[in-house]
């Protein structure tokens, strides 16, 4: 069932008195962080909704889906891609993508940086790290940060604006607290080491908000909360 409206407002306000309580509890001003509502396998009128409530950019993880929303929706409205990335998608990336969050492999920056050099602009990226070493998420491990970073640094048509991270699934939430942490520490030791700003951390979903907003989350990505839950019957 597609959300209401006013339902989507009323989670909309929740969402945010949660963001605004982890700030208050790790000492950091509101403003410091972004929401990204999170569309996947919503029906487009979710995009619409958020564009309404003052929203302006929307993640979708699904290459295809993302741009058949895309002709529907003639707002300004931007999209990043937090899914996975396959080279023979590249180029429709490149033109129509907002940012892309998922850039874990040279191979992949290669491909981002010839397509956006052909469309005559600078991609925004983030570099996807497993910062919580599991298994079955994708992300370059923390020991290959180095080495995309300076791929990527030599890109001429990306611009890389910082990190994103998924926590593994656990019940604990120190699991993900830890694996935010450790996509912190990456950030400022890549930063430190390569001289740039790496401003973003794209780091907590629906699940994990208060763990990422303490360890220093700028952007957290959430959809259940505020659109429900994605399994239409
Ligand atoms: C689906 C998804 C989210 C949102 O997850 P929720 O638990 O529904 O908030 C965030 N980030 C990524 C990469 C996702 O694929």
């Amino acid at each position: 069932m597609l959300i209401r409206f006013e339902e989507f407002l009323e989670n909309l306000k929740q969402v945010n008195e949660q963001i605004l309580a982890a700030c208050e509890a790790a000492g950091r001003k509101r403003d410091s962080l972004k929401l990204l509502p999170v569309t996947k396998n919503h029906p487009v009128d979710v995009a619409r909704y958020a564009w309404e409530a003052g929203l302006r950019a929307v993640g979708e993880n699904r290459v295809q889906e993302a741009l058949g929303k895309m002709d529907d929706v003639d707002s300004a409205l931007s999209w990043e891609l937090i899914g996975p990335l396959q080279s023979n998608k590249a180029k429709r990336v490149a033109e129509r993508f907002g940012r892309v969050q998922t850039v874990d492999r040279i191979k992949i920056a290669n491909a981002l940086d010839r397509y956006a050099g052909e469309a005559g602009r600078v991609l925004p990226v983030l570099l996807q790290m497993n910062a919580g070493r599991d298994p079955a998420k994708s992300g370059a491990e923390l020991e290959e940060a180095d080495a995309l970073l300076e791929a990527v640094l030599n890109c001429d048509n990306l611009k890389v604006d910082g990190l994103m991270t998924i926590a593994p699934l656990s019940g604990d939430p120190k699991v993900a607290r830890g694996t935010f942490a450790a996509l912190r520490e990456c950030r400022d030791r890549l930063s430190s080491r390569f001289g740039v700003e790496l401003p973003e951390l794209s780091m907590g979903m629906s699940g994990d908000m208060e763990e990422a907003i303490l360890e220093g989350s700028t952007m957290v990505r959430v959809g259940t909360a505020l659109f429900g839950q994605r399994n239409y019957g």
